[in-house]
């Protein structure tokens, strides 16, 4: 058996860190066991759905290196939904109601005020062929509910404690009690349908094995189950991860702009980062960046994962991006690097990536190194002996230790009484990148100048 997950986000708005976790616990499923990942865009919301999101969907993920297989859309799936809800009318699953939402909340206040849970009392199974022809003679249509199994023979109507339960790839031992549960709604008033039933349609007809999802969905899988079987499907396993959770605890939420997928981008997140994130947080791996997805797929397993929500947190973010950055190589960033104009090389990357925390900072060290700069004179006479004591060209990393040796020897300082001086005029900051490895990138010329106090 192929292994076979789809991630499957509407296309109502873009694509969030939240989503990025399943989306990557996913896609590392899928390459772990050789196995097919595919997008399916989730769009039977004709108002919220949009292209321009869809597209975004689209370019977020190739941005992050999760590609797909195969793309699936659910609003060009109407007619093969259409066949499956003939098929459960016919079998009495699915049964037409005609209750407006008021009439609804209605029913819901006197149960509650009775102390009866809130249920949907299935009062259109009751329905006489005649008093339905009147209600639609009245201009109603109905909206269909899926019947829960949840009765017994005594009383087909009355639900009773009916677990539907299942071994989840992450929370192990699970069950939902669907005798608690109202007959979902599974198509409106419009004929559109709802999700929960057009997935379990699309998981069955794209063979899907694993269904990978956040722990939002642990009831809907109950329902689910339940529609699964009821067409004579057997169910795929179930994975429900933990969600993310804001530094305060509380739910991430959408309108958090910066945390969509380019939102982080733009901040010049790097996606590794974003990824090493979104797949470690909350488990017992600890959370570190990786270098490429392959080498997160060998790490991830769901057994690691904790229960207990996972804490997202930008600053931890920033620090893993640093700490990526500091172990990538250069072949990885060098067109990127050019684009930025920066022409340093190799020797130039390996001097920077241990002082920057976004790509877009090696700019900055670049100018330090090949732009005129004003220079920090703390002691005069100390530098321009220092300039006087440069060594020819051509220089390498071993020209710092020399020099300052010479310099030590004869001005019997150490230290940072030494670097400092040297430091602050070189580069005009307190601190930065070994100076080892930027003197030879400043050259001779602009070393002495600088020491002398030029600008340059
Ligand atoms: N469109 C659903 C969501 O984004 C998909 C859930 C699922 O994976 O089944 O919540």
């Amino acid at each position: 058996m192929t292994v076979t997950v789809r991630f499957a986000p509407s296309p109502t708005g873009r694509l969030h860190i939240g989503n990025v976790r399943t989306a990557v616990l996913n896609w590392l499923f899928a390459r772990k066991h050789k196995g097919t990942f595919i997008l399916r865009l989730d769009d039977t919301d004709r108002q919220r759905s949009t292209e321009a999101f869809a597209e975004s969907i689209r370019e977020d993920l190739t941005w992050l290196g999760l590609t797909w297989a195969r793309e699936e859309r659910q609003s060009r799936r109407t007619a093969r939904y259409d066949e499956i809800a003939e098929q459960l009318k016919r079998a009495g699953r699915l049964y037409p109601c005609y209750e407006t939402e008021e009439e609804l909340d209605r029913r819901r206040k006197r149960q509650l005020a009775r102390g009866a849970p809130p249920i949907y009392d299935r009062a259109a199974l009751k329905l006489t062929d005649e008093e339905r022809r009147k209600l639609e003679a009245e201009g109603r249509r109905p909206y269909w509910r899926f019947r829960l199994e949840n009765t017994e023979p005594s009383d087909p109507l009355k639900p009773v404690p009916t677990l539907v339960d299942w071994v989840d790839l992450v929370r192990r031992d699970q069950s939902v009690d669907v005798g608690s549960l109202s007959d979902p709604v599974m198509i409106r008033t419009d004929g559109t349908y709802l999700y929960t039933f057009t997935s379990v349609i699309d998981d069955i007809d794209f063979g899907i094995t694993h269904v990978i999802r956040g722990e939002d969905h642990v009831t809907n899988t109950g329902v689910q189950i339940q529609i699964f079987q009821a067409l004579g499907a057997v169910p795929p396993t179930f994975g429900h991860h933990s969600l993310l959770v804001g530094a305060d605890g509380q739910a991430l939420s959408k309108r958090l702009g910066h945390l969509s997928v380019a939102g982080l981008r733009d901040a010049g997140f790097e996606p590794m980062a974003i990824l090493s994130l979104a797949a470690l947080l909350g488990t017992s791996e600890p959370v570190e960046p990786h270098q490429d997805l392959d080498e997160l797929a060998r790490l991830i397993d769901f057994d690691k994962i904790s229960r207990a929500p996972a804490r997202f947190d930008e600053a931890e973010l920033k620090s893993i991006n640093a700490h990526l950055l500091q172990h990538t190589p250069y072949e990885k960033v060098e067109d990127r690097l050019h684009a930025m104009g920066i022409a340093g090389g190799e020797a130039f990357w390996l001097a920077v990536r241990g002082n920057i925390t976004y790509l877009a900072d090696a700019s900055e060290w670049w100018a330090v190194v090949s732009q005129p700069i004003d220079p920090v004179i703390e002691d005069e006479s100390f530098c321009r002996r220092a300039a006087d004591l440069l060594p020819e060209e051509p220089w390498d990393e071993r020209t710092w230790s020399a020099w300052t040796s010479a310099i030590s020897a004869e001005t019997g300082r150490k230290g940072r009484t030494l670097f400092h001086p040297l430091r602050l005029a070189l580069t005009g900051r307190e601190q930065g990148p070994e100076l080892k490895a930027l003197l030879p990138l400043i050259g001779r010329e602009r070393a002495a100048a600088r020491l002398r106090g030029q600008a340059a």
